[in-house]
């Protein structure tokens, strides 16, 4: 479930960072204090899967 405004000052959230596999975004940016959210990776997404296995094998 993605964040649809900003915590910390209830701004609107715009895209910022863009699934390659997908086209989902998966890190927003607010449009007024230009705070980002965390990244979030997407259920059955090839790519997710991917980083999440390469941050496990890294921890
Ligand atoms: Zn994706
Ligand atoms: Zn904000």
């Amino acid at each position: 479930m993605p964040d649809t405004l900003c915590r910390r000052c209830g701004g609107d959230l715009d895209s910022h960072l863009l699934c390659p596999q997908c086209r989902q975004p998966m890190q927003m940016i607010c449009t007024k204090c230009a705070k980002t959210t965390e990244v979030q990776f997407h259920s059955g997404c090839l790519y997710g899967d991917v980083l999440c296995h390469t941050v496990a094998a890294l921890a």
